[in-house]
C-alpha cells in the first residue's frame, strides 16, 4: 500500500502517518522530519535546507526528490510507504511517478487532509514535539501531563523554529500555491480522497482508514 497525506503544516499529516504506520506496518517517510535532523547534525543537505526551511519556503525540488529516492529504495518500503510532507509540489509529483514507474510501482491511495486556516495557526503555535521519542503534543489541545515533559518517555518537550506565527503564514502562503495544486493533480488521476482533519484524532483515523480498505 503506497499512501501519500497531503495536507497545508498544522493538518495531522504526522500523526495519521504515525497511526497508519503501527497499522500496517509501513514506514512514515516525512520529508521535513528528514530535513531537521539533517539540520541538527549539520550535514551537507542540512547547511543548504536550513535557510530555506527557517523561513518558511520550500527547499529545492533536486534535494528532496534525491532524499526520497534513496529513502524509497529501502527494503522497508517494498510493502508499502507512507509519505508525509511529499510531494510538494507538481515537479515533486511527476519525479516521484517517474521513479516508482521504474520500479514497476505506482501510488495507491492519496489522502488530503482538509483544516480552515484559522485552525491551522492555532494549532501550530501550540505544537510541542518530544526530544526523544518524537511524539506530538499541543499545550492547548492535547498537553503532556508534566509541563514540557513526554508522558511517554519522560524527555523534554521543544517548539520547532518555524512553527512560529510569521513563519506559519508564509508557510501557509506557499502551501497554497505549490502545493494545493496537487490536488487537481491527484484528482484528475482518480488517486484522490479528502478527509477533514477536524475532529478526534481517532475519527479522523476511522474515516482514512475507511478510505483505505473501503
Ligand atoms: P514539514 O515538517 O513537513 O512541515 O516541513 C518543514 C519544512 O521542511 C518545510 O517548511 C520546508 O521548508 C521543508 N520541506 C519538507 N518537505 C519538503 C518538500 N517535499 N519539498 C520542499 N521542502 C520541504
Amino acid at each position: 500500500m503506497n499512501i501519500i497525506l497531503l495536507g497545508p503544516p498544522g493538518a495531522g499529516k504526522g500523526t495519521q502517518a504515525k497511526l497508519l504506520t503501527s497499522r500496517y506496518g509501513i514506514p512514515q517517510i516525512s520529508t521535513g522530519d528528514i530535513l531537521r535532523s539533517a539540520v541538527k547534525e549539520s550535514t551537507y543537505l542540512g547547511n543548504k535546507a536550513k535557510e530555506f526551511m527557517d523561513s518558511g519556503s520550500l527547499v529545492p525540488d533536486s534535494l528532496v526528490i534525491a532524499i526520497i529516492k534513496e529513502r524509497l529504495s529501502s527494503s522497508d518500503c517494498i510493502r508499502g510507504f507512507i509519505l508525509d510532507g511529499f510531494p510538494r509540489t507538481l515537479a515533486q509529483a511527476d519525479a516521484l511517478e517517474l521513479m516508482l514507474s521504474g520500479d514497476y510501482r505506482n501510488i495507491d491511495h492519496v489522502i488530503a487532509i482538509t483544516v480552515n486556516n484559522e485552525e491551522l495557526i492555532g494549532r501550530v503555535m501550540g505544537r510541542l514535539t518530544c526530544k526523544g521519542c518524537g511524539r506530538g503534543y499541543n499545550s492547548k489541545f492535547d498537553p503532556p501531563q508534566v509541563v514540557d515533559k513526554c508522558d511517554s518517555c519522560g524527555s523534554l518537550l521543544f517548539q520547532r523554529e518555524d512553527d512560529s506565527p510569521e513563519t506559519m503564514r508564509a508557510r501557509l502562503q506557499v502551501y497554497e500555491e505549490q502545493t494545493a495544486p496537487l490536488i487537481e493533480y491527484y484528482a484528475s488521476k482518480s488517486l484522490l480522497r479528502s478527509v477533514a482533519g477536524t475532529g478526534s484524532i481517532d475519527e479522523i483515523n476511522r474515516n482514512l482508514v475507511c478510505f483505505l480498505e473501503g
